[in-house]
């Protein structure tokens, strides 16, 4: 059994992170609860199951202590752990009906748009690409009464473009849709998606949430349980997309230091954008938190606390220039994903393949928690030799 701390105080967020809700284990009266492996649960005598636990799809109590914290987290009612990202948000998308439109970004983690245009459309969802960025265009995109999602990604994959969540909650429920947010690489440390109207807010776990690069995961969390929500749970429950246990452990841990990686990634970030953006091999810095980037005025509104630890740079020399760069840095790791304590570099193109609209000539960086002085270092050397 795992006891629960009485809530006394209103401790503050990062003190409830900090301690994972300040869980224990009841039998032993250790500080970190047990990982729950069993797969099935003692019915009791009289036929009840009154632990809440009947079988390892449904539920699991180690699933359960990551959500807690998730939902305490984004200031939710309800949240679900599953098995990847992606299968948190095709679970939003597969528990919408056949023939219902939704509206998406046209600059997106590029794997879940590839899915959209190419196997949502199977199911019967009419999907239309709009730049979310865009309110003007998302208004005109937004069909009333017809459209029953509007999906968002912020800052989004990879020229962190910024969505206006209070505005976009606004058309959408204008309209009769949910506002569903990808805010992956905002973290729950830096956007809070449901206090600014969202319905349901979408992590990548796999991001900054675990942040050692060795957990594949995703959430989801909704401020009001509704028929939208009620149809993802039960499809969690029946088709079986929980996490495991010990991933949902290892996300816990990783959850407890987020508040401080974030931070540390923030604030290098935002140290690589600004030097970068004067740098002679750089033609152009993509970081919200530079004020000359499109979405600036949008980040300070609802990013608390910084901008963010993901960067783009569009390199002189085109494409050619970039992937020599990428290929000359001993300390960034070349390598996809985002949100781990260790650095990566990549040419985001080469992996979005044919009709991806980023930039060829662009590097997603995604900052660790190394020096900034090495980091830095590191990349000004690799993009002065790929030209020498
Ligand atoms: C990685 C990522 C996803 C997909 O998550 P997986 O855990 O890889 O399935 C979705 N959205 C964003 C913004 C991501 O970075």
């Amino acid at each position: 059994m795992t006891s629960k701390p009485s809530p006394a105080r209103a401790w503050t967020m990062r003190t409830q992170i900090a301690q994972a809700l300040g869980n224990v284990d009841e039998t032993t009266r250790g500080v970190v609860p047990p990982i729950h492996v069993a797969t099935t649960y003692v019915r009791d005598p009289d036929n009840a199951y009154r632990s809440g636990y009947i079988y390892g799809r449904p539920d699991n109590a180690t699933v359960r202590e990551a959500e807690a914290l998730i939902a305490t987290m984004e200031g939710a009612a309800d949240a679900i752990v599953t098995g990847s990202g992606t299968s948190a948000a095709t679970a939003v998308f597969l528990a919408l009906a056949p023939g219902d439109h939704l509206v998406v970004p046209k600059v997106m983690y590029w794997s879940l748009r590839r899915w959209l245009m190419a196997e949502a459309t199977d199911w019967g969802l009419r999907v239309e690409l709009v730049d979310t960025a865009d309110l003007d265009a998302l208004a005109a995109a937004v069909r009333p009464g017809e459209t029953k999602l509007v999906w968002v990604e912020t800052p989004s994959n990879p020229l962190w473009s910024l969505t206006d969540i209070a505005a976009a909650a606004d058309i959408a429920h204008r309209a009769g849709a949910a506002l569903a947010v990808d805010s992956t690489c905002a973290s729950p440390v830096l956007t809070q998606p449901l206090a600014l109207g969202a319905d349901i807010v979408m992590h990548s776990a796999t991001k900054y949430m675990n942040g050692h690069s060795d957990v594949v995961a995703g959430a989801l969390a909704t401020a009001a349980p509704g028929p939208l929500w009620e149809r993802i749970r039960r499809n969690r429950t029946t088709l079986g997309q929980i996490l495991g246990p010990f991933e949902a452990f290892l996300l816990i841990r990783g959850m407890r230091t987020m508040p401080l990686r974030v931070a540390a990634a923030c604030a290098s970030a935002a140290a690589l954008a600004e030097r970068f953006a004067g740098h002679p091999r750089v033609a152009e810095v993509l970081y919200p938190g530079l004020a000359s980037h499109p979405g600036h005025a949008v980040a300070r509104k609802q990013m608390k606390g910084g901008f963010g630890g993901m960067l783009s740079i569009r390199v002189h020399g085109g494409e050619r220039a970039a992937i020599d760069a990428a290929a000359r840095v001993e300390l960034w790791k070349r390598a996809t994903s985002l949100g781990g304590v260790e650095s990566l570099i990549e040419h985001r193109a080469s992996i979005e393949g044919e009709g991806s609209p980023c930039p060829t000539d662009l590097l997603r960086l995604s900052t660790g928690i190394e020096d900034v002085e090495d980091l830095y270092a590191d990349l000004d050397r690799a993009l002065r030799a790929a030209n020498d």
